[in-house]
Formats: structure tokens, C-alpha cells, sequence
């Protein structure tokens, strides 16, 4: 879908009011809003996206597996495409952690290309964080190890947006080299 403004920012409107009581997990307690946004900016101004039904549901990314929202009310506000997309990026809670992260890598490749370009900015966004304001009670081996397996679920979808892919890699570069200075 093409320019669609008004669903965009009801999408932001939309995300910003279930993620209201949302923080990150950073030391420095970002509100959640801020990530989404980062997420969707990533996909316009690096990805160069312009099909609005992914960047309403890079807005939306999170609001199935983190808030009340379900795959109903998405639908039903911003159409079949998008609640597919979000879906796509959506972990099942029900699973452990574990197994959660293998399956990450497994689907990758399986993806539509609009959630690969979702995944894509997600994990630029995590690995920012992950470097900058990691959670408090991380150990550097731990933040290693976030680094390591976002680099395993992306190498399992490239080829859909070099410019993406090219930021992703510079960001994995910088995150390890100044986790190494620690
Ligand atoms: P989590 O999955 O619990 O947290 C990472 C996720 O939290 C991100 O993918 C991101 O997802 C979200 N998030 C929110 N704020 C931040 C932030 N500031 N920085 C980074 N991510 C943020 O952690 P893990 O990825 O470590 O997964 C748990 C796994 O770690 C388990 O498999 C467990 O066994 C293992 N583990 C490892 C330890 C170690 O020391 N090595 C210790 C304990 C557990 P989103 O985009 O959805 O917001
Ligand atoms: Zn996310």
C-alpha cells in the first residue's frame, strides 16, 4: 500500500497508547514507543521503504507479543497485509526462551520480505540497545551472545535490502568492537 499517512500515524497513536506503561529494558528506561519508532525510521530512511503496510507494521511490530493486542483488532484497523507481517515477527510466549531463539533462526528464511526488511531493523535496534543501554543486570558475555544470535537469524534472510543488511553488518561491527574495549 502506498502513502497512507493518516494509517501510519494512527498506527503510532495505536502502538504508543498499548505500549504507554512499557519501558525498555535498558539502564536508562527508555519509554517501549521509542524502539518501534527507531524501527520504522531504520526502514524509511535506511531501508528506503516506502510500502506503508510495512512500516505501519514495523510500528506495530511489537503490540501482539508484548501488549493485550491480538491479530484480530490489528486486522480489523490496518488489514490483512499487516497483521500477516506483524504475525510473521511475532515469538510464541507459550515456548521457552530457548527454544523461542532457535526457532528465530529457523523461520528467517521462510519470511515474506516485508517481515524480513521488520526483522532487519529490529535486530539494528536490539544490537543499538544491546551496545548503548543494555539491561542492567547483562553480563558482557551475555550482550556477546544477543550479538552473535541476531547475527544468525540475519544471515538466514539477506539478500532482500543491502542497505539494511549493510547498516545491520556496520552495527554488529561497531557493537563488537566496543564490547571488546570493556
Ligand atoms: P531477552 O530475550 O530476555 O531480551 C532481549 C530482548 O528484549 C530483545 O530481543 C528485545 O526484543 C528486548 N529488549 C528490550 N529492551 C532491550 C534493551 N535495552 N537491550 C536489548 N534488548 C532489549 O534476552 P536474551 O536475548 O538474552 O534471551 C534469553 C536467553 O538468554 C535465554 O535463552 C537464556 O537461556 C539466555 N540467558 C543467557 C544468560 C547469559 O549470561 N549468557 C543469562 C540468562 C539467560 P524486542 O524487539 O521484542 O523488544
Ligand atoms: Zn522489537
Amino acid at each position: 500500500m502506498k502513502n497512507d499517512l493518516p494509517k501510519f500515524l494512527q498506527a503510532i497513536s495505536f502502538a504508543a497508547q498499548k505500549h504507554s506503561r512499557q519501558k525498555r529494558k535498558g539502564a536508562d528506561g527508555q519509554p517501549y514507543i521509542n524502539h518501534v519508532l527507531e524501527v520504522a525510521n531504520l526502514l524509511a530512511n535506511v531501508g528506503k521503504i516506502e510500502d506503508y503496510d510495512v512500516l505501519i507494521a514495523a510500528v506495530l511490530h511489537d503490540t501482539i507479543e508484548d501488549t493485550e493486542t491480538t491479530k484480530r483488532e490489528i486486522t480489523k484497523l490496518f488489514g490483512a497485509t499487516v497483521s500477516q507481517y506483524v504475525l510473521e515477527v511475532t515469538d510464541n510466549k507459550s515456548l521457552p526462551k530457548a527454544k523461542r531463539k532457535e526457532l528465530q533462526i529457523k523461520h528467517a528464511p521462510h519470511l515474506s520480505d516485508g517481515a524480513k526488511y521488520i526483522k532487519l531493523a529490529d535486530k539494528i535496534s536490539n544490537i543499538r540497545d544491546v551496545t548503548e543501554n543494555p539491561p542492567a543486570d547483562w553480563s558482557d558475555k551475555r550482550r556477546l551472545e544477543y550479538i552473535d544470535w541476531g547475527e544468525k537469524v540475519i544471515n538466514g534472510l539477506r539478500g532482500v535490502n543491502s542497505n539494511l543488511e549493510q547498516c545491520f553488518d556496520e552495527t554488529v561491527r561497531e557493537a563488537r568492537e566496543q564490547l571488546e574495549q570493556l
